[in-house]
């Protein structure tokens, strides 16, 4: 029995993922309101956590972006100081460890903290980030339950402060143009989703694989977050029920983590979504099927999409670099005072269906979701 979600919230789901988010894409939202508002001013990002994420794709994304720059960075480590320094010009005065990172609120230079470390540590960093007085950025997935997340909400919104969920493809051109299609049901009412996130990295020392305490989880954490992702924005609703299976190949591997996970999700419009991420297979796409057509994207959710389709064409949505719109995008939500469209409300709410996933897999029971 599938129970109604709450009509306000899921309007503001539908806006937070699809209106916001093409109205960026297409300019509607107007870059006059800035006149009066320091509209050059580029607003300063400190990296905190400086990994394979940041090094590889965050900081050369700073090419791209107009609103903002990196203006320092927050490491562990005492060799990447002078290393970033050099590399990206950054002064010793915006260098922080995680012991002298609070003093960060003393620097008017760094707007934004983007919190870029292992899954459990981005309530901390990301509280600690607030209460110096700065909006904040968390990568995904948002932490690694429900109730930290949300204490990183609480937090924000006690210091008055903006936060964002490091959900790029909600600022892709491809998966702007599937939200839109769907919204305007192009091609009438979404009926079916299917989607699969997978790589095959059973084998890697990393955190992801070896550390539950860090991770929170398996692949589902890791990279089924954007299955859950695209079937949420591909039918415009939360879910209203979720059943799930996991499965185990490697016994001695991903210890206390899934290897394989399958769930699906039932939406109040009565349309369905059956998603799968796992460590040993290699799959990348969002297939969605509606009335009178079909279209999505294959592959769906690197860093670069141009598999987008509709039917038989292909789509032709164009490109961005996703890290720059993400960043940019959060940056003129700051100047202009506007919706955050990856909210943290948003991250909230994967972070829930995270959980009932988990809980399904478990007790076999069909979870039910209300918002
Ligand atoms: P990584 O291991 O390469 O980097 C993590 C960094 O955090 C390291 O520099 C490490 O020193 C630091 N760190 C801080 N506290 C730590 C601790 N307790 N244990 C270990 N390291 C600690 O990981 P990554 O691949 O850069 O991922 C970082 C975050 O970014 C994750 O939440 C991940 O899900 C996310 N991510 C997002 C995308 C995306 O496309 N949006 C892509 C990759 C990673």
């Amino acid at each position: 029995m599938e129970k109604p979600i709450n009509s306000t919230s899921r309007r503001s789901f539908i806006k937070n993922s699809s209106v916001g988010a093409v109205a960026l894409a297409s300019g509607l939202i107007s870059y006059r309101c800035l006149a009066n508002n320091n509209r050059d001013r580029k607003l300063g990002i400190a990296l905190c956590g400086l990994g394979n994420y940041s090094s590889t794709r965050l900081a050369p994304a700073f090419e791209h972006t107009e609103h903002c720059y990196l203006a320092g960075v927050v490491t562990g480590t005492p060799s990447k100081e002078k290393e970033w320094a050099d590399k990206y010009g950054i002064p010793p005065t915006h260098i922080y460890n995680y012991e002298n990172f609070d003093t960060i609120k003393d620097n008017p230079d760094i707007d934004i903290v983007y919190v870029v470390t292992p899954n459990s540590r981005h309530a901390e960093f990301g509280i600690r980030a607030a209460k110096a007085g700065k909006h904040v950025i968390t990568e995904k997935p948002m932490e690694i339950s429900v109730a930290r997340a949300q204490e990183l909400v609480d937090a924000c919104k006690a210091a008055g402060k903006l936060l964002q969920v490091g959900y790029r493809n909600r600022y892709d051109p491809t998966h702007l143009e599937i939200m839109r299609l769907t919204r305007e049901q192009v091609y009438g009412q979404v009926k079916v989703i299917d989607t699969n996130f997978s790589f095959y990295g059973i084998n890697s020392p990393n955190w992801r694989f070896t550390d539950k305490s860090l991770s929170g989880g398996g692949p589902l954490m890791d990279i089924g977050v954007y299955c859950l992702e695209g079937a949420c924005y591909g039918t415009g609703e939360l879910p209203s029920s979720i059943t799930a299976q996991s499965f185990k190949t490697f016994m001695d591997k991903l210890p206390d983590m899934e290897e394989t996970i399958t769930w699906q999700m039932e939406f109040p419009s009565g349309a369905i979504a059956n998603c799968t991420s796992s460590y040993v297979a290699r799959a990348n796409n969002l297939h969605i099927y509606a009335e009178k057509g079909n279209y999505g994207t294959s592959p769906a959710y690197g860093y670069d999409v141009p598999g987008g389709y509709v039917g038989k064409e292909a789509m032709n949505a164009g490109y961005r670099n996703q890290q720059a719109a993400q960043m940019d995008a959060f940056a003129m939500n700051i100047k202009e005072g506007t919706e955050v469209i990856a909210s943290g409300e948003v991250g909230v709410q994967g972070m829930k269906i995270i959980e009932a996933i988990y809980s399904a897999a478990k007790t076999g029971q069909k979870v039910e979701l209300t918002w």
